[in-house]
């Protein structure tokens, strides 16, 4: 038995909603036509190199339907795959999701919690793209002050703001355009805490320049933030994006993992990382066809988890086995 409660080698997700809501909890993705700062000129036009957002996005996902469509057509496919889901998560997933004015963002987050079914919210932006207005607004949906509650047990709406972070160095970050730096991440990750809502961070592992020390070194940067959750993604190449015409150009400027030593330095990770923060995903699983870079043997995302797992057991670790010690 480990300190999340089970017997898995590392902090899961599904035993983070099992503590915290009491059963699964399906997250549902919409497209609820946001744009990003980084796409359309406020930051840049570009956007960052290796952004392909409709790589990501499930086919029910689409702009031009309400958020209400969206999230019901995302329940009937979700309730026949996985019978066991009754609770969902309206994610908010594609673009920068609080990107737009006050009262816009507060009609579509209502509308989300409006649909049956849906307790909560998950929320994906941009660190530069959060502030006190809206985390108040946050605040007056997640408790409102009148019934009807949602039939969930705190009588509150949970809401979890989830940040692209991808790398803790600043050089990386202007590297891939990101147009933000580490310290806007770290400072936007500890407002959302401050707030009292969880916090999720999504990170990328084989960014140009950085060498695998540093990739295993940022586990202890990434332990000091107050995260709730974290996504691993090894980093893809997708078809026309700025990173692919680099990576074509000069492919020997990019460490591509293979899946033998992702799983090695995953593990190595996340022998470093604070076993109080949750990991959502380990690896990133998107349809070859979109990929310039290749893919793993297209192993579906379950099957490279329970690779990892297999080798946590082989290697007789887990997450945080290290940690105090990285500290010292
Ligand atoms: S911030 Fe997100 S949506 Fe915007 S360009 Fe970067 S990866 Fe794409």
């Amino acid at each position: 038995m480990f300190p999340w409660g089970n017997n898995r080698r590392f902090n899961s997700y599904s035993s983070y909603f099992q503590r915290e809501f009491g059963s699964r909890v399906q997250k549902i993705s919409i497209d609820a036509g946001f744009s990003c700062p980084n796409r359309d000129g406020k930051i840049s036009t570009g956007g960052c190199t290796f952004c392909r957002n409709d790589a990501f996005n499930p086919s029910y996902c689409r702009p031009e339907k309400s958020v209400r469509q969206q999230i019901e057509e995302g329940i009937e496919f979700h309730q026949r795959r996985y019978r066991r889901a009754k609770s969902y998560f309206a994610y908010f997933q594609a673009f920068s999701n609080t990107y737009k004015s006050l009262d816009e963002l507060e009609k579509l987050y209502r509308e989300a919690l409006s649909v049956p079914g849906v307790i909560g919210l998950v929320i994906g932006t941009r660190p530069d793209c959060i502030n006190e207005e809206i985390l108040e607004m946050l605040q007056s949906l997640s408790y409102p002050p009148y019934p009807p509650y949602p039939s969930y047990q705190r009588s509150a709406y949970p809401i979890i703001l989830e940040f692209g972070v991808e790398s803790v160095y600043d050089q990386t970050l202007q590297r891939v355009n990101r147009g933000h730096d580490f310290a806007t991440a770290r400072n936007a990750i500890k407002l959302v805490h401050s707030y009292g809502f969880h916090c999720g961070g999504h990170f990328i592992f084989g960014l140009p320049g950085e060498t695998r020390d540093m990739m295993l070194n940022a586990a202890d940067i990434i332990s000091q933030l107050p995260l709730t959750t974290v996504k691993f993604h090894q980093l893809q190449i997708f078809k026309d994006t700025k990173m692919a015409d680099e990576y074509l150009a000069n492919p020997s400027d990019f460490h591509l993992f293979t899946l033998e030593d992702y799983i090695e330095f995953v593990i190595d990770f996340i022998e470093r990382l604070n076993p109080n923060i949750v990991i959502e995903r380990f690896a990133g699983e998107v349809p070859p066809r979109y990929l310039v870079s290749k893919p793993w043997l297209n192993l579906r995302y379950d099957q490279v988890l329970a690779l990892i797992e297999k080798r946590l057991a082989e290697r007789n670790t887990y997450q945080g086995k290290n940690y105090l010690s990285s500290l010292s």
